[in-house]
């Protein structure tokens, strides 16, 4: 219940939301918006400009406006534990970032674009495939259908207010949705073949092959969630700049690529064409991801040689390398049987090849002499060069209603 008084201090207050700008522009002075008291205020002192003796934490954008200072330069930018102001995209020190950007939303498309009558038809044809067929497909919707949710919860609730860039941050934010269109696409897909929504979406908790990457991936998510996480130490710097190699070289980078390989295997047989095709898409996204991730951990050591001891890299080589025994066990527990051309020994040595090129991609040396490229035509997919003339084909066809070819 309100008093006389509350009542009438409440009915002022009411803001018309029919005529929100007339309402802003004759804005009354008694509801203007109290001064934000001291002790609510940003302490200020605890953020005076970084020395080089003097390393704390960055700004998150939340600052109070600092009214009348200087106008931002490149130079001020930092990927990280960075103290100009964060709301300001331009002017841009990071171009590829930008324009990471641009082509991620060059290349927009959504799950329901894409047919999947044939699939449909194939999945409720009792001999349209193998048992061993449909349980890589269920297995992997299964990892994928809540793997895209937690390098979501990764970016969102974890690195996104310690990358402390705009540029980046606008990639960050489209990455995200991307994920979020991943994750419909899984669930287009189970719903479209009718799957059992309820134990595909429950395997990363029951199915240890599903599992087992779920659980290694988490605590580093963690790690960066407590409240109380701030960069600025070396130590504090390192944690993030762990989270960014388990997401996006591990997780992202290694853990995608046996289920890729299997399913757009598949497509490459003609079978279950609109679920390969969803994964197609999603594996161009996944590669700029990836690609995004990498140059960010790249700046980020430019930026903080210190970081890049001898002691973290040999223990980053060992967090790559329990990636892909990871993802070795994966291929061998979703193909204890030769399908599809392809037998998990095969597997093995393709994780290793890629792992190969991960290292490479952050300045650390090989650790697999020799591994060969088992799936020549994954390669083309992926290669660089091509994604390039992907992006370009697919905006062509995708404007005609045409599909991707194998
Ligand atoms: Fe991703």
């Amino acid at each position: 219940m309100y008093g006389e008084n509350q009542l009438k201090l409440k009915v002022i207050k009411m803001y018309n939301w029919d005529d929100p700008i007339n309402e802003a522009l004759n804005k009354p002075e008694e509801v203007k918006a109290p001064p934000i008291k001291e002790d609510k205020a940003v302490d200020l002192s605890q953020i005076e400009p970084t020395t080089q003796t003097d390393v704390q934490e960055g700004y998150t954008g939340m600052e109070n406006l600092e009214k009348g200072a200087g106008r931002i330069q490149v130079d001020d930018k930092a990927i990280i534990n960075c103290r100009a102001d964060l709301n300001q995209l331009v002017p841009f020190k990071y171009d590829w970032a930008w324009q990471k950007y641009l082509d991620g939303s060059a290349n927009h498309w959504m799950p329901e674009e894409v047919p999947m009558h044939d699939d449909i038809k194939l999945w409720q044809d009792p001999k349209g495939l193998t048992e061993d067929e449909r349980k890589i497909v269920e297995v992997n919707l299964g990892f994928f259908s809540t793997a895209d949710s937690l390098v979501a919860n990764n970016l969102v609730l974890a690195v996104y207010k310690h990358i402390t860039n705009p540029e980046c941050r606008q990639y960050l934010l489209r990455q995200a949705f991307e994920e979020a269109i991943h994750t419909h696409a899984y669930t287009y897909c189970v719903q479209s073949l009718g799957l059992d929504e309820s134990k595909i979406f429950n395997m990363y908790r029951e199915i240890p092959a599903v599992a087992t990457k779920a659980e290694w991936a988490l605590p580093f998510t963690q790690s960066l969630g407590d409240p109380n996480f701030r960069t600025g130490t070396p130590e504090n710097n390192q944690r993030l700049l762990r989270d960014l190699i388990a997401f996006y070289v591990v997780f992202e980078g290694i853990f995608f690529y046996v289920g890729f390989t299997q399913i757009l295997s598949m497509g490459r047989r003609n079978k279950l064409t609109g679920v390969a095709q969803q994964f197609q898409y999603i594996l161009r996204d996944e590669s700029m991801h990836m690609n995004f991730g990498i140059d960010v951990i790249n700046q980020i050591k430019l930026e903080n040689p210190e970081l890049w001891s001898e002691q973290f890299q040999s223990e980053m080589i060992d967090l790559v390398k329990t990636g892909v025994e990871l993802e070795t066990r994966y291929a061998y527990d979703t193909m204890p049987k030769p399908i599809l051309g392809m037998n998990a020994n095969l597997f093995e040595e393709y994780i290793k090849f890629i792992a190969n090129r991960r290292f490479v991609q952050i300045g650390l040396p090989e650790q697999y002499p020799g591994a060969k490229n088992p799936f020549e035509w994954m390669s083309e997919i992926m290669d660089l060069k091509k994604e390039k003339n992907f992006f370009e084909t697919r905006v062509t066809e995708y404007k005609v209603g045409g599909q991707l070819k194998f």
